[in-house]
């Protein structure tokens, strides 16, 4: 391994954490009018840091801290050693725009040339790079990373179907790297093209999606590929390249020598207990530009305990399994629709589309009604079936006894942007 530090376990990862962490502190409160005034309100500075247990007892910090601090949120270097910005999509509220210094862009394309060498990439491949550039990190990340680990790149962004299958076919690029739903649109082109035997596709890297099982084995069949692997990230933690999914692909490796990643629970904001389900709160280690102290990030996923076959000593954490914000609560269980959505992809005969309508029942208990649409080729006569696989499986993944209605195919509401899972009519506060 050219990138990948060796020999990497919790003990030596401890050290480094804790000296990136008193270094972080410091550098924050020296450098970041926002930071020196948080921690002063919080009555902790530099000095208290003395383990790494000791991060619990720092603030934590949101999005509404990055906001309130545009054009140049949690800016902890001088103007004149930064290099660059970048911002993620403003769909409510001001952008959030993160600066970087030289010393920030090369860690970013070093964590994500790593990435490129777990997903057993060599400098022979050549990369199809179909994700944005521009003030999205998305596309200077994937390039980058290319770069330093000395690939060939083909930079081609989120381009028409057209121009991806004319350069895959002439540059005989090897790896795709672009969101889920691009690799599925390319992989239906290639095969209605039937370009199949002229491309040279071996591996996908997708990112900043959710992917289902079934898109993720359609996807792998039409392209002929077998290794898709999810890389993550996200615009305030230098952007995507901090982990990614071994050959083993079971979980992401995360660069735990260059940020700390806590589980909260989202509603005590206290730490969860290991190996259980919630939101991932990240700390930078040596980020110069724009630095993170316990910055929630509303995804939640879990921390996997145990070593990984592949021998990698970096830690896992799972897929990311939904955002904070979807989290309903029913019967005292605190459910995500991920879940359920989970839960649905492995029953036969169920569409893709499902609700989920709370309501308050006659005996004054709650009721969970889940709304899902038989598959295209499943008969009517399926339905009575149906519904108690799923309440059945409900009941044992989740814990919750609840009422299932199948429907017909096609008959709840579809839209371009994310559809409404949770229809909730209780009264609240009681
Ligand atoms: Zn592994």
């Amino acid at each position: 391994m050219r990138f990948i530090p060796q020999g990497v376990n919790p003990e030596n990862l401890a050290r480094t954490q804790l000296e990136g962490l008193r270094w972080t502190v410091r550098h924050a409160c020296e450098n970041s009018v926002f930071y020196r005034r948080l921690l002063e309100k919080n009555n902790i500075g530099p000095d208290d840091i003395r383990s790494l247990d000791d991060l619990q007892h720092l603030p934590l910090t949101d999005k509404q801290d990055l906001q309130a601090g545009y054009p140049f949120p949690l800016r902890s270097a001088p103007f004149e050693d930064l290099v660059r910005i970048h911002a993620s999509s403003g769909t409510t509220g001001k952008r959030k725009v993160l600066c970087y210094t030289q010393k920030d862009i090369d860690i970013w394309a070093d964590m994500f040339a790593r990435c490129y060498e777990l997903a057993g990439l060599t400098p022979d491949d050549r990369v199809q790079i179909a994700v944005g550039y521009g003030l999205w990190t998305a596309g200077a990340g994937f390039q980058a990373g290319c770069e330093r680990f000395g690939a060939l790149a083909v930079p081609v962004g989120p381009a028409n179907a057209d121009m991806h299958c004319e350069l895959m076919v002439d540059m005989e690029s090897t790896v795709f790297c672009s969101t889920a739903s691009m690799a599925l649109l390319m992989a239906e082109e290639i095969d209605r093209r039937k370009l199949r035997s002229r491309i040279k596709i071996r591996k996908i890297i997708m990112g900043a999606e959710r992917c289902s099982e079934a898109m993720r084995q359609r996807i792998g069949q039409l392209m002929g590929v077998e290794h898709i692997h999810d890389i993550y990230g996200m615009t305030e933690l230098y952007g995507p390249g901090t982990g990614i999914d071994c050959r083993c692909h079971s979980g992401i490796h995360y660069w735990a020598d260059r940020f700390i990643f806590e589980i909260i629970d989202p509603r005590t904001l206290k730490p969860a207990a290991p190996g259980t389900l919630g939101e991932l709160v990240v700390t930078t280690l040596c980020k110069e530009g724009s630095p993170l102290i316990r910055y929630r990030t509303h995804d939640l996923t879990r921390i996997l305990e145990g070593d990984c076959d592949c021998g990698v000593g970096f830690p896992r954490h799972d897929r990311i399994m939904g955002r904070t914000d979807d989290m309903f609560i029913y019967r005292a269980v605190n459910i995500y629709p991920s879940q359920i959505d989970h839960v649905l992809s492995t029953i036969e005969g169920v569409g893709s589309e499902y609700q989920i309508h709370l309501a308050h029942g006659a005996d004054g208990r709650d009721m969970m009604t889940v709304k899902v649409e038989r598959a295209d080729n499943v008969s009517g006569d399926e339905d009575e079936r149906l519904a108690q696989a799923v309440s059945a499986e409900i009941r044992r993944k989740i814990l919750v006894r609840c009422r299932v209605q199948v429907m017909d195919s096609g008959s709840l509401p579809r839209t371009e942007r994310k559809s409404r899972r949770v229809f909730d009519s209780r009264n609240h506060g009681n």
